[in-house]
């Protein structure tokens, strides 16, 4: 794959869009908001999820999954997050009350675990096929990183959910290579509030933020609308120009290529 492939984009759930989740490899994607509806049978080539953090947004279809791979798969799901995402799954989910602890629950058949959950590190790389992923920290929750996807010597940065975060900055600035801004834009303007609550952007707040980088030459993506809200925050990001250098607001299925 030359490309990332958005299999979820929207801040909300709703018939027709699903929540955050990026392949960026045949085997590898990047939260789990939106892999079974996106992927129908091609799930089974999954292999590896890294997590940007715990929302339920962001993970709503690991559960899920671990219960279709426990009779059809031979290898343990592998889920990467950060120590705090990986002690929320373990302690609010696989945790026998809300859902059977998958972690010590062998795959039919097989001797493997159905999921296993493995620690990273901020700023140190992980390859799986040839993506190298580098988890950086955000803004948002205790835990919570965002992600440089390097491949063929090109980057591109997702910030996954964050608020205002000078590390986005300086990884751009000293970067040249990344030629890609994927961030999310939650709220419109008007709801600075919320947005500042719940550690969400704002087309005002990312104007702010964009004047942090010494660079315009990459190209910004926004995602994480709120559906509610998401003809309000299109209008603003358009008046106030900053889906630079051609970006525009993704969707679902949408592809950029390395
Ligand atoms: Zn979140
Ligand atoms: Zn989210």
């Amino acid at each position: 794959m030359d490309y990332i492939e958005f299999l979820g984009t929207s801040g909300t759930r709703t018939p027709n869009q699903g929540t955050t989740c990026l392949r960026v490899s045949k085997h590898c994607v990047i939260d789990a908001g939106n892999l079974i509806n996106a992927l129908g049978d091609d799930v089974f080539t999954i292999e590896h999820i890294f997590l940007t953090h715990s929302h339920l947004d962001h993970i709503i279809d690991i559960p899920f999954l671990a219960d279709l791979f426990v009779t059809q798969q031979s290898i343990s799901l592998k889920i990467y997050a950060l120590k705090e995402t990986l002690d929320d799954l373990r302690q609010f989910i696989f945790n026998h009350r809300i859902w059977p602890n998958f972690e010590e629950i062998n795959l039919i058949g097989h001797t493997d675990k159905t999921i296993e959950l493995i620690e990273i590190n901020l700023d140190q790389k992980y390859t799986i096929d040839d993506v190298t992923l580098t988890p950086f920290k955000t803004n948002h929750t205790d835990g919570s990183c965002g992600y440089l996807i390097e491949k063929n010597a090109k980057g591109m940065l997702f910030t996954a959910d964050t608020y205002k975060c000078p590390k986005i900055w300086e990884i751009l600035d000293q970067n040249p290579h990344i030629h890609t801004l994927v961030t999310e834009v939650s709220f419109p303007s008007s709801f600075d509030k919320l947005a500042s609550d719940s550690k969400h952007l704002t087309p005002t707040l990312l104007e702010d933020e964009l004047k942090q980088s010494k660079r315009n030459d990459f190209t910004v993506y926004a995602m994480h609308l709120k559906t509610l809200f998401a003809p309000t925050i299109i209008h603003e990001l358009k008046n106030m120009k900053l889906l630079l250098n051609g970006g525009r607001v993704l969707h679902d299925s949408d592809r950029i290529d390395f």
